[in-house]
């Protein structure tokens, strides 16, 4: 199973410099679940590759698109090992509490809008 892991990070505003404390989800694969991971995607994206056989003229596209596809997916998350969940804090510009959803992006820094002042914030180590 893959582990959760709380990460502390700060969130920091676009105008004002100043730093929040924030804590962020992460949930990690080790090399085993990470193969795991890859060949399940490859074989869910060939699985509709060869369904899309079935389509007419459409199969000229689809097939190889979804066979590519199912490459590519699985070699990028071959080499990802965190997948970032959320992140909670407050916002620096308007100082609510927010949760922001990190989209499987466990990257930092990276920029999100604020939900309540749509702000950008940074979050960051
Ligand atoms: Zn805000």
């Amino acid at each position: 199973m893959p582990q959760e892991i709380i990460k502390d990070i700060q969130f920091k505003g676009q105008q004002l410099k100043t730093a929040t404390p924030a804590k962020m989800w992460i949930q990690s694969f080790n090399e085993k679940e990470q193969k795991v991971r890859a060949i399940k995607t490859l074989l869910k994206f060939w699985g509709i590759a060869a369904l899309c056989i079935l389509i007419p003229i459409a199969h000229f596209l689809l097939v190889p698109l979804f066979f590519v596809m199912g490459i590519v997916k699985s070699l990028k998350l071959l080499h990802k090992a965190e997948d970032g969940l959320y992140a909670e804090g407050s916002c620096p510009s308007c100082e609510q509490h927010v949760k922001l959803t990190l989209e499987n992006n466990a990257e930092l820094p990276q920029w999100i809008d604020c939900p309540n002042c749509k702000q950008a914030i940074e979050l960051n180590k």
